[in-house]
């Protein structure tokens, strides 16, 4: 199964179809079936580590200020409790599945409703834990790699590039040089297999603290090429930067 870090943008794209929405479609489309996700979404840091064991995990609606229809949208794909088990004895003893400790951010629901839109393949989220340095990250990444044999895909949820403050809103603003410039670096270490780079990012570049005054969107990335085997092909699905929020996804692995 490949791995996948997805930008995930405004919650608005879970009920505005655009190229982004379709980007996010034809990866479902596109990837083998999974047996279950596992998501890291930026949305979620916690101290320690903690894993949904529900059965029927709720669709959180952590954002404010948006138009109802967008609270009155559910994800209501099934948990995975034993998997969640599972993941939890694979982390022990940093991670602990938990029965009511969070739900579906819209890190993970906003694109599942249009990766996965019946809602079918059962879902568990893992939370990042704050006290971790970036490696950390990366290694929680290594020890999950083998639940890509089964079938399960990781998926981590952020944004490469991800300034609010900066950002504007307009729908022709140019991508801001900083935020074009990290974009490009990212892709190029991750394509040149450099994850060493990617873990050292306060080094990527001058103004990354402008790329990303806060790492949470970036860290999801670390799981993901954590997760990743020596020169598997990667691709770059969504691959646009929006003023001072990259949209740009990466896919790992062989797809068919
Ligand atoms: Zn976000």
């Amino acid at each position: 199964m490949p791995v996948l870090y997805v930008g995930h943008g405004s919650p608005m794209s879970a009920i505005v179809h655009d190229e982004f929405s379709e980007g996010w479609a034809e990866l479902g489309r596109r990837l083998p079936r999974p047996k279950a996700i596992l998501a890291i979404s930026a949305h979620w840091e916690t101290k320690g580590i903690l894993i949904t064991r529900a059965e029927r995990p709720r669709t959180i609606h952590d954002f404010y200020g948006f138009p109802p229809e967008l609270y009155a949208q559910h994800y209501d794909a099934p948990g995975d409790p034993e998997l969640a088990e599972r993941v939890a004895a694979m982390l022990a003893p940093y991670a602990r599945a938990d029965l009511d400790c969070w739900g579906y951010d819209h890190g993970t629901w906003s694109v599942l409703t249009h990766m996965y839109p019946e809602a079918d393949v059962p879902v568990i989220q893992l939370s990042m834990d704050v006290r971790l340095a970036p490696r950390g990250h990366y290694q929680i990444g290594q020890a999950l790699q083998s639940l890509r044999d089964e079938g399960v895909l990781i998926m981590g949820s952020g944004n490469l590039v991800h300034n609010l403050r900066l950002f504007r809103r307009e729908l022709d603003t140019p991508p801001a040089p900083f935020a074009a410039r990290f974009n490009d670096t990212v892709k190029a270490r991750i394509l040149a297999g450099d994850d060493d780079a990617l873990i050292d990012y306060a080094t990527l570049d001058p103004e990354v603290a402008l790329c990303f005054p806060e790492p949470e969107h970036y860290h999801p990335l670390l799981y993901v090429l954590g997760a990743r085997d020596k020169g598997e092909p990667v691709e770059f699905v969504n691959d646009k930067v929006f003023s001072t929020v990259s949209m740009t996804s990466v896919l790992i692995g062989n797809t068919h």
